[in-house]
């Protein structure tokens, strides 16, 4: 699949199909922006353009995606195509000095099918000094066939030596409307899931497209049974659901589902877009909520979760801040003076 299924990054993929026509592309570029946004598939379809045996179209740079050079591109058996990344089963998931060294050594040899030896490396920011180092030796000098393509979240955390030998890309977070879009397509799901999804990935179209909807959907409905006013209603109820969860190993995730529903609270207190409401269908308790909840109390909880999810390490007792953050979660929805529905 060509560029086409990079979404939200016409403006990026222009400017290096630009820099083709006009054989001005760079030795290396810096594709940085948040996490899962498209940056390394809009890479990949880079590399895909500029190998494809049976491009599509002779006036603008794409791929065909189904020659040999795009499929082994795919699938990583490329001969001219390197990927370097930090070894995703290591707690510090480092990209180490021998990983630059073996793709620097295969670099410097002439393309063996096409006309470019292309590397890309993603979470480039996590090159250890020794990697980076060995990396900067070649950017310096890169071979005329090379092309360096570099991913990060994080570019402040390149070293700056690295930062300026590369041509900088920032890669923005699609529109939600964008992300629902694809998502319909691509996943063929109902609009509402896509909304949804779009909505709890933050437009991360990486998250959303690859996240299991049967699953996101029975936590989204386990928060909602949690914050009922019949849940809230008695102490004893709270303590005992707090206790389950974090038996479940679930509380950290739990305080992440709450604190999107605190703010599709305080969203409706404030008047905002609907629009923007995550828990729609819950909308009739949210409203109930929303007349008699005390803002203020909201927004200290926000941050108090917030505070939770920073410094939630092993030392941290999850279940204890659970069940204080939902104590204090009823007396800011006064939920005791709710009625319950008949
Ligand atoms: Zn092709």
């Amino acid at each position: 699949m060509p560029f086409r299924d990079c979404i939200g990054h016409q403006t990026s993929i222009a400017f290096l199909q630009a820099a083709v026509n006009h054989e001005r592309l760079a030795h290396a570029y810096l594709f940085h922006g948040e996490d899962a946004i498209g940056k390394r598939l809009t890479a990949i379809r880079l590399a895909q353009a500029l190998s494809c045996e049976q491009p599509p179209d002779a006036e603008s740079l794409d791929s065909c995606g189904a020659c040999r050079s795009c499929r082994q591109i795919d699938a990583r058996t490329h001969p001219d195509f390197f990927v370097i990344e930090p070894d995703r089963e290591q707690a510090t998931q480092q990209i180490k000095i021998e990983q630059v060294r073996e793709i620097e050594h295969q670099i410097m040899y002439h393309p063996l099918v096409g006309e470019r030896k292309i590397c890309l490396i993603d979470d480039a920011d996590r090159m250890t000094i020794g990697a980076a180092n060995a990396l900067l030796k070649t950017l310096e000098e890169p071979p005329a066939h090379s092309l360096f393509l570099l991913m990060s979240s994080r570019p402040a955390a390149l070293p700056a030596t690295i930062r300026s030998r590369c041509q900088s890309l920032r890669f923005t977070t699609p529109a939600r409307t964008q992300v629902e879009a694809a998502l319909i397509l691509q996943r063929e799901i109902p609009p509402a899931d896509a909304r949804f999804l779009a909505i709890i990935s933050e437009s991360r179209i990486g998250e959303a497209l690859t996240a299991d909807v049967k699953d996101v959907r029975s936590r989204q409905q386990e928060l909602v049974d949690l914050v009922r006013p019949q849940s809230l209603q008695s102490i004893g109820s709270i303590l005992s659901s707090a206790e389950a969860i974090a038996k479940a190993d679930r509380a950290q995730d739990m305080l992440v589902w709450l604190a999107r529903w605190i703010r599709d609270l305080v969203l409706i207190q404030i008047g905002g877009d609907r629009d923007q409401v995550l828990y729609l269908d819950d909308l009739t308790t949210l409203e109930a909520y929303a007349k008699q909840a005390n803002t203020d109390l909201l927004l200290e909880l926000l941050r108090e979760i917030e505070l939770t999810e920073q410094r939630a390490t092993r030392h941290l007792n999850l279940h204890m801040a659970l069940e204080m953050i939902l104590l204090r979660l009823r007396d800011a929805l006064t939920a005791s003076s709710i009625p319950l529905p008949a």
